[in-house]
């Protein structure tokens, strides 16, 4: 099937299937299309225009999917939606940043070029695009705002949400599960100001400053990135990352219409 590219396409990226599956349904208008072993899901969100994948987990598998919804799909912005170990002592599981930078925390080409620059750019930090940025802060807000609608008593017990809370500011990615607390502080060290470590979003993000293409990352924290990372994160990802996605997403896009009418 060919692709008819739609103007103002929001591209949505997510790393794994788990996070993705609760927001297939509300799309509407689906046309899929099968391009380098990925699914793409085109349609409309909230009356949006948006083309959905599957990017799989790493920066390589997100640089290579930001480009296809690029030159295939000609998204206009890119949103990546996912979780992320907590890199701060003031963020628990369950809180939600939203990046304003991006850093590729396994970059190192020292002593060539500084640590965490990305050689030949003479950058170490993508920063996020402001608007989008601030879009999904108050989208966030919103749903945080309505959670004990979304939740019922006992998830909220069981994943400890009562006191959710949404920061803003660095996110790291490498082909890395972190997992380990002195791996963390020796990052933490490094980046003072790190908030979240994941594995996607700085390659989202270096593919698009190359393009001039705003974009933004949103991440829930499912762990400590330490020794516990791996307790119950599917479960998790499934119970409270994917629903958060969703509601944020569509007080987003809810917000973007009320802008544009
Ligand atoms: N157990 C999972 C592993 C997924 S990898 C599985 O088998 O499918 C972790 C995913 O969540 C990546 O997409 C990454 O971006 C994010 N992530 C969450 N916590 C992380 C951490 N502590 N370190 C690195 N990435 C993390």
């Amino acid at each position: 099937m060919s692709i008819s590219i739609k103007p103002n396409t929001t591209g949505l990226i997510f790393a794994m299937r788990e996070e993705q599956e609760g927001l297939q349904n509300f799309i509407s208008n689906k046309k899929i299309h099968h391009i380098a072993k990925r699914e793409f899901i085109q349609g409309e969100f909230c009356g949006h225009p948006i083309v959905m994948v599957l990017a799989g987990i790493g920066k390589v598998a997100a640089a290579s999917t930001t480009n296809l919804l690029i030159h295939h799909f000609g998204v206009t912005q890119l949103i990546l939606s996912g979780v992320a170990g907590a890199a701060d002592p003031s963020l628990k599981v369950g809180d939600i940043v939203i990046a304003n930078a991006l850093l590729q925390h396994d970059m190192n080409a020292s002593p060539l070029f500084p640590r965490f620059e990305i050689p030949l750019t003479g950058k170490s930090r993508f920063l996020v695009d402001q608007n989008l940025q601030k879009a999904l802060q108050n989208a966030t807000s919103q749903f945080i705002q309505t959670m004990p609608t979304h939740f019922s008593a006992s998830q909220i017990e069981e994943f400890q949400l009562q006191t959710v809370k949404t920061r803003t500011g660095l996110i790291a990615s490498g082909d890395q599960f972190i997992h380990d607390s002195h791996v963390l502080s020796e990052l933490k060290q490094a980046l003072p100001d790190l908030l979240a470590v994941e594995m996607e979003g700085a390659a989202i993000a270096q593919v698009c400053n190359e393009q001039n293409l705003p974009f933004a990352i949103l991440r829930t924290i499912s762990d400590g990135a330490d020794e516990t990372a791996d307790v119950d994160f599917l479960s998790f990802v499934k119970n409270v990352a994917a629903p958060y996605s969703l509601e944020i997403l569509k007080n987003y896009f809810e917000n973007r219409k009320i802008q544009i009418d």
